[in-house]
């Protein structure tokens, strides 16, 4: 059913240490099948709530205070990193974090471990999804993931979080710093991914990318959520054609 296969996020507050507060009182959802972007500026909170769907709050000393956030009927705040994997949640962090002494193949072997019930086939199928998606990786599996361009590390990041076969994608930031051409194949793989039935939640600076991609949008300022619609509504309001897509 959708409710089964629903990010409900409801209420989140999240502090840093004793006195940072980071987000307070979010609410969104992301329903199955959907592309959702979160907006705002650096140090709205983005991040930080992609770290607490995808239970690496902790690695970074932050912690859920009110609130709560469920996919289905599995309670994720509290959580770790691994329960949820296993609920079909998986985030490619900021900054393209691959292993780079590894080479691609390494790389995308490691996408999943710790989910156990993963057998030789379920390797082979993500590794032939994530080359039919990235056929530049394809050629490339026995490269050093450290020597690969800027544009094909978020691709190797994309592809080994792929290897979980994730029903919900958490993506920070993906198109960052990359140029022009390759946030656009970026925005391709997304739809694409989208398109195979992987919901995805999409934090961008990169407005316009995010809101073309988006069914619904949210804009962060400050730990709290601002503004909420459809994305091409929002895309159409004064504050977010100002704000965030650089219109005057
Ligand atoms: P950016 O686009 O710059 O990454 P963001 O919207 O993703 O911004 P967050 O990284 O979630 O914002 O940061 C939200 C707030 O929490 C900021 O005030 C930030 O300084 C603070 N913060 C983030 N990580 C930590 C941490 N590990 N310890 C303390 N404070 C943190």
């Amino acid at each position: 059913s959708d409710e089964a296969s629903t990010l409900r996020v409801e209420n989140l507050d999240v502090t840093y240490g004793r006195a940072v507060s980071a987000l307070r009182s979010v609410s969104l959802d992301v329903p199955p099948g959907s592309v959702v972007t979160l907006l705002g500026a650096n140090g709205a909170g983005k991040t930080t709530l992609l770290r607490a769907v995808s239970g690496t709050l902790r690695l970074h000393r932050g912690a859920v205070t009110a609130g709560a956030i469920r996919y289905g009927e599995t309670v994720l705040d509290g959580q770790d990193p691994v329960a949820a994997v296993r609920a079909g949640v998986v985030q490619v962090p900021e900054g393209r974090r691959v292993f780079a002494a590894l080479t691609v193949d390494e790389n995308l072997r490691s996408g999943g471990l710790g989910l156990g019930r993963r057998t030789p086939e379920r390797i082979k199928e993500g590794r032939e999804r994530v080359f039919t998606l990235f056929p530049r990786l394809a050629e490339r599996t026995r490269q050093q993931a450290g020597l690969l361009s800027g544009g094909e590390q978020q691709m190797l990041a994309i592809g080994r979080a792929l290897m979980a076969a994730p029903k919900l994608l958490l993506l920070d930031e993906p198109s960052l710093g990359l140029a022009p051409q390759m946030v656009e194949r970026i925005a391709e793989v997304v739809r694409e991914i989208n398109a195979q039935g992987t919901s995805v939640l999409l934090v961008e600076q990169n407005a316009g990318m995010a809101l073309a991609l988006a069914d619904h949008a949210h804009v962060l300022e400050v730990g709290e959520v601002r503004l909420s619609g459809p994305a091409a509504e929002l895309a159409r309001t004064d504050a977010v054609r100002r704000l965030y897509l650089g219109e005057a």
